[in-house]
C-alpha cells in the first residue's frame, strides 16, 4: 500500500510540475490543503459556447491507487451542465469499454471536461443537469464573480496562472485525442452527503452500483477465459486420446517399439548372467589356485612356467 502511494505521489509530483512548466490559458490545477491527493482545478468554458467567458471551478479526488484507478471530479461553480457539490466520476462510454487508462492525465481530464461541456446528450447522464441557453449565459458571467473558500479568488487566480502568454503554449500543443468518457454520479447510498465536499481521500464505495457492476462484469469475464481454456485442454485430450487407441499405425508402432523393447531387455539380462558366470568362474579359480600354492607351492611354480 505504502509502495502505491509512493508511486501515485510521484506520478501527481510529475503531473503538477509538467503543467508549471507548460501553463495553459484554458485550465489550471494545483494541489490544496499541503495534500498530494485533492486538487483544485479551475477550466475556461469553451470559446463560441453559451460557456464562453465562463470559469469554472472544483475538486479533483485522486484514490491512493491513482494512475491505476480514476480520480474523481465535482464542480464547485454553479454552471448550468453539471450538478455542484456532486461527486460524479469519469467512467466509460458504452462505444469505449475501457473506462479509465492510466496514461490520462490531470491535463486529459481537464481538456475533456472542456471539450464535453458543450455536448448535449440525448438521455441525460448522472450528474448532468438540463439548462437553457439562457440560464447558461447568465452562469457563464456569473461564475467570474465567484469564490472558491479554499483557493483565492478565481479572478486572482486566472489573472495570475491562466494568462494570455499561455496561449502559446495551447497552441504548440498538437491537437491530441480526448478521451471519450462520460461523466456519472458516483451514485452513493448515503445522498445527503453528496451536498457536502469530502475531505481527505476517497475510498471506493463497495456499495456503488457502478462499481458492483463492473467487478461482477471482471468476474464473468474471467469465469468465462477460464472456461475456454478447460475446453480446449479438453479438446487437445480427447485428440491425443482418439490418436492412441483409434489410429491403427500408431498401435502398429507400439507394438514394434515393445518388441524392440523386450529385445533390448532380453539382451541385458543375457549379458549380466554371462559377465556373473564369468566372474563366478574366475573366483573359484583364483581360490583354487591359492588353496594349491599353500600345500604345494612347487606346483604354482610350475604351472606359472608352463603358461609362462
Ligand atoms: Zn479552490
Amino acid at each position: 500500500m505504502a509502495m502505491n502511494t509512493g508511486l501515485s505521489i510521484k506520478r501527481l509530483t510529475k503531473e503538477f510540475s509538467d503543467m508549471q512548466k507548460k501553463p495553459s490559458y484554458m485550465y489550471y490545477a494545483e494541489p490544496v490543503k499541503g495534500e498530494m491527493f485533492e486538487w483544485h482545478f479551475t477550466i475556461r468554458g469553451p470559446p463560441g459556447t453559451d460557456y464562453e467567458g465562463g470559469l469554472y471551478h472544483g475538486i479533483i479526488l485522486f484514490p491512493e491507487k491513482y494512475p491505476f484507478k480514476p480520480p474523481s471530479v465535482q464542480f464547485l461553480t454553479p454552471n448550468g451542465r453539471f450538478e455542484t457539490n456532486t461527486k460524479i466520476c469519469l467512467t466509460f462510454t458504452n462505444f469505449h469499454p475501457e473506462y479509465w487508462q492510466p496514461a490520462w492525465t490531470v491535463r486529459t481530464i481537464l481538456l475533456g471536461l472542456i471539450s464535453y461541456m458543450p455536448v448535449e446528450e440525448e438521455t441525460l447522464s448522472i450528474g448532468s443537469i438540463m439548462c437553457t441557453p439562457a440560464e447558461r449565459k447568465r452562469l457563464a458571467k456569473a461564475s467570474q464573480f465567484w469564490k472558491c473558500q479554499t483557493c483565492k479568488s478565481i479572478k486572482e487566480l486566472i489573472a495570475d496562472k491562466m494568462t494570455e502568454e499561455n496561449k502559446v503554449n495551447d497552441d504548440a500543443t498538437p491537437k491530441e485525442e480526448l478521451p471519450e468518457f462520460k461523466l456519472t454520479k458516483k451514485v452513493s447510498r448515503k445522498p445527503q452527503e453528496d451536498s457536502k465536499i469530502s475531505d481527505g481521500e476517497e475510498t471506493p464505495d463497495e456499495n456503488d452500483p457502478l462499481i458492483q457492476e463492473e467487478e461482477k462484469e471482471e468476474t464473468r469475464l474471467g469465469v468465462e477465459k477460464e472456461l475456454e481454456e478447460i475446453e480446449r485442454n479438453q479438446k487437445h485430450l480427447e485428440e491425443e486420446k482418439n490418436q492412441i487407441f483409434n489410429n491403427p499405425a500408431e498401435i502398429q508402432l507400439d507394438e514394434e517399439k515393445r518388441e524392440y523393447r523386450d529385445f533390448i531387455e532380453l539382451q541385458r539380462q543375457n549379458a549380466t548372467k554371462k559377465a556373473s558366470r564369468c566372474f563366478g568362474f574366475l573366483f573359484v579359480l583364483w581360490i583354487i589356485i591359492g588353496i594349491s600354492s599353500m600345500y604345494y607351492p612347487e606346483l604354482l611354480k610350475e604351472i606359472f612356467e608352463l603358461i609362462l
